[in-house]
């Protein structure tokens, strides 16, 4: 027997109509670095969205499913670019403006990219690479930049509000199957050519839906989110379509990202909430311990895309912020669990649930798969590779393959599910607690050492800064652990009191033996801990390294 509901389709366009009306008062603030921040209503935002619709069609000739791309930071035009292209049916594209210069060549050629919007500041990074992208016909810029920068372009240029000024308020937007293209991301790609994802209407809209549920970020047109994590990396979890779901307020840093104008940004604008990758609020951290600033209006920070170690948790409930870990992927739109503790605990017994990567919402189904391809109990104690599947989860890449090296049985199974790659533990009742991703997992001897158990652990001195563990070729033993730090200034901590530190915590075997100070941890694209080329440095012997 059928239903009798009706079946409308989940689309953007839905979440932009409804957010420009129903929530239009709320606003998008943008940091500018002058004595004001640019403020924009949802009404306002959704019609400059309009408008440039129809610049795209009617001025660009933008048609079907073509891929507009943006290279852009986080601000309220971003935004704008967000709802208006996916709305008409074409394919937003995000690129990920601090990728290497031949990755970006590669991606926008691997999706046929027609037109880029770049934020004008972003011109030094896009006009070297226009000669490298034959598909790129036309270039939209915002924002104040050399445009000189272009005179040599094949590629017709427009200035972003001289486009839009003028075109009509009202769009006739396409009926879309929800199942088509609305957005597309490349993997940040560690390892091997990138490999693009591409969300669908029904994904993002299913998925915008559950970053909105109490039990994800739960926020609404009464909260302010502060949104760092860039709009390049996963839709920037997925806040820019959440938030017009429920009217949530945004403070964007556009390239104002460094610790000194986030802090100022917090103090002045409030927000209660905030979104980023560990290392930002690592920064941040140490900005405000020398230059105190008020950042107790954030209730809530929803902290993930890397391991957030319980040190930093810590440190940031003393100055009344909690922290919520999560845990997401390109593929998985991102979000996959957060570490919301159940109720009714106190502030001792939540503890060991919020350093997890937290709990799977309905949406989000989740098994361990053992080295053997056997399913494993979540008992808190085996420990496997994670697959997940759901209705904002990959299925497939882009184009099918995502390189020369590319297996899809490697991130597929044959059953449908996406293999993440994290390998962890789940707790009878649902936690997730990854200890490893699979390739940097150290394999001593037989037995797997957790690197991000000894980074946490290091990471909980007070004189370091920061820790990166990763795994190096050992005669005896296969593996062994190599830890390299970061010592804060002014440090005298010697490599035998870090390891008699670490002795504490975890169990002798696994305790390093190699150590190196290093001036910093290098970072990914997406503000990550770079352990590759910790490996390759390691390899090439650029690191000082002791042995105790
Ligand atoms: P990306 O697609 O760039 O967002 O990278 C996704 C990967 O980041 C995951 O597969 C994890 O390895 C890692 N990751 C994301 N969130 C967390 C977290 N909370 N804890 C540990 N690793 C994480």
């Amino acid at each position: 027997m059928l239903s009798t509901m009706q079946d409308v389709p989940l689309t953007v366009t839905r979440i932009l109509q409804h957010g420009m009306t129903i929530h239009g008062k709320s606003q998008i603030t943008t940091w500018t670095g002058e004595a004001e921040p640019q403020r924009r209503t949802f009404a306002e935002v959704g019609e400059r969205a309009t408008r440039l619709a129809n610049a795209l069609r009617d001025e660009l000739g933008i048609d079907g499913d073509q891929r507009v791309a943006t290279l852009m930071w986080n601000n309220a035009e971003h935004v704008e670019a967000y709802f208006a292209i996916p709305s008409m049916g074409a394919v937003l594209h995000t690129l990920n403006l601090r990728l290497p210069a031949e990755q970006l060549v590669w991606i926008v050629n691997h999706a046929a990219d027609r037109a880029v919007i770049v934020n004008g500041s972003l011109l030094p990074l896009l006009a070297p690479l226009l000669p490298h992208l034959p598909t790129i016909e036309h270039i939209v810029v915002s924002g104040p930049g050399d445009r000189g920068l272009l005179a040599d372009t094949q590629a017709r240029v427009y200035e972003y509000e001289e486009l839009i000024a003028g075109r009509p308020t009202t769009y006739d937007w396409p009926e879309l199957d929800e199942r088509t293209a609305a957005a597309m991301c490349y993997t940040s790609g560690t390892t091997g050519d990138p490999k693009g994802v591409v969300y669908s209407h029904r994904s993002i809209y299913l998925h915008s839906m559950q970053v909105n549920m109490a039990e994800s970020m739960g926020l609404s047109d009464s909260d302010t989110t502060l949104v760092v994590v860039p709009q390049f990396h996963v839709n920037a979890w997925g806040l820019p379509h959440a938030t017009f779901m429920t009217g949530i307020n945004m403070l964007m840093p556009d390239r104002f990202l460094q610790p000194a104008p986030l802090a100022d940004m917090i103090e002045r604008e409030k927000p209660s909430h905030a979104a980023a990758v560990p290392t930002i609020w690592q920064g941040l951290l140490a900005e405000v311990t020398a230059n105190p600033r008020d950042l107790s209006s954030m209730k809530q920070v929803t902290i993930g895309g890397a391991a957030c170690p319980p040190a930093l948790m810590e440190a940031y409930d003393k100055l009344g912020v909690r922290l919520c870990h999560a845990w997401g992927m390109t593929e998985t739109s991102p979000l996959g669990t957060m570490a919301h503790p159940p109720a009714g605990l106190s502030a001792e017994e939540e503890w060991p649930y919020r350093v997890t990567q937290g709990r799977f919402p309905a949406g989000v189904e989740a098994r361990l798969v053992g080295p053997g391809g056997e399913i494993l109990s979540w008992d808190g104690e085996s420990a496997g590779e994670l697959e997940v599947r759901g209705t904002w989860i990959a299925g497939a890449y882009y184009g099918g393959a995502g390189g020369e090296d590319f297996r899809p049985e490697d991130k597929f199974s044959e059953d449908g599910w996406l293999k993440t790659g994290d390998v962890g533990v789940i707790s009878p009742d649902g936690f997730l607690t990854l200890t490893d991703r699979a390739k940097d997992v150290i394999k001593s001897g037989g037995e797997w050492i957790s690197s991000v158990e000894l980074e946490n652990a290091l990471m909980a001195h007070p004189e370091v800064a920061e820790a990166a563990v990763v795994a190096v070729p050992d005669d005896k033993w296969g593996e062994r652990p190599l830890a390299t730090v970061v010592l804060k200034e002014g440090s005298t901590a010697d490599y035998e009191t870090l390891r008699a530190f670490l002795a504490e915590k975890i169990a002798k075997w696994q305790l390093p033996e190699r150590w190196a100070v290093i001036p910093a941890v290098p970072k990914t694209s997406v503000g990550k801990f770079d352990k590759k080329v910790i490996r390759r440095q390691y390899a090439d012997g650029e690191l000082d390294v002791t042995q105790l």
